[in-house]
Formats: structure tokens, C-alpha cells, sequence
């Protein structure tokens, strides 16, 4: 596909701007779950949709799918700290995330994971356009 045609078919098409966006977020993470490291299989609210939660880039992390629906509509960050898997330095990546300084997720991320690779490096050029998503 042609770069053009790509935009494109975005303005035409929400659903392939949402898809493209879904995708991005696992990228910031290189596909792992924020909650435990596992590949990253779902994206879930940190704040449910039930509560009143936006399908933004700050509320919305990627999440294996044994972390999305244990947690279920709980406040992530409550429900985190239980987790045999938890993390300082996650869940302070997760505040960060939430905050949207993805930049400081990440670095926090890949603290907490050596072998975690960042594979989108336009990042902090993407965040705002991602934001009005
Ligand atoms: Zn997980």
C-alpha cells in the first residue's frame, strides 16, 4: 500500500485509524503486557469503560489477556499491587502512562525489563497525535 493511500483511507475509514492506534500502543510496550511482561494480547481501560474510562492513549494499556480479565473494572493500580507479579517500578510506569508521559513509562518499562525493545522510536512525535484519538 501506497504511504498516501494510507492516510487516506484513515480519514475515510475510523475503524482503520482505531486499529492503527490499537497497534501503536503495543508497539510503546514492544507488545508486552504493562502488568506483567507476558505478550501483550488485548488493550485494557485502566479506568473501565463502565466507570466512565476514554479509550485514550492514557487510559488504554496493553495487557495479556489473563491481566485484562482478572482485573476486570477494577482500578488497575489497586488490583495490580495484589499481583504475585508486581512490580515497583511497573506500577510507577503505569502511573506515568496514565499521566500520558509515555516517555517515562517506557523508560520505567524497559527498567523493569532488560530484554524489553522499543521498536517504535516516533513515539513521543505519535503521542499527541494519538491523544485526540
Ligand atoms: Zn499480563
Amino acid at each position: 500500500m501506497h504511504i498516501n493511500d494510507a492516510v487516506f483511507l484513515e480519514d475515510l475509514c475510523p475503524k482503520f485509524r482505531f486499529r492503527k492506534w490499537r497497534k501503536s500502543i503495543h508497539r510503546f510496550t514492544g507488545k508486552s503486557c504493562i502488568y506483567c511482561g507476558k505478550p501483550s494480547e488485548s488493550i485494557d481501560h485502566v479506568l473501565p469503560r463502565s466507570q466512565g474510562g476514554l479509550s485514550t492513549t492514557e487510559n488504554c494499556v496493553p495487557a495479556c489477556l489473563s491481566c485484562n480479565g482478572d482485573k476486570s473494572d477494577e482500578n488497575a493500580l489497586y488490583w495490580y499491587r495484589r499481583q504475585k507479579f508486581y512490580d515497583p517500578r511497573r506500577a510507577m510506569a503505569i502511573k506515568a502512562w496514565l499521566e500520558g508521559d509515555l516517555r517515562l513509562a517506557i523508560r520505567l518499562l524497559q527498567w523493569a525489563n532488560p530484554n524489553f525493545k522499543v521498536s517504535n522510536k516516533n513515539y513521543e512525535k505519535d503521542d499527541s497525535e494519538y491523544k485526540a484519538a
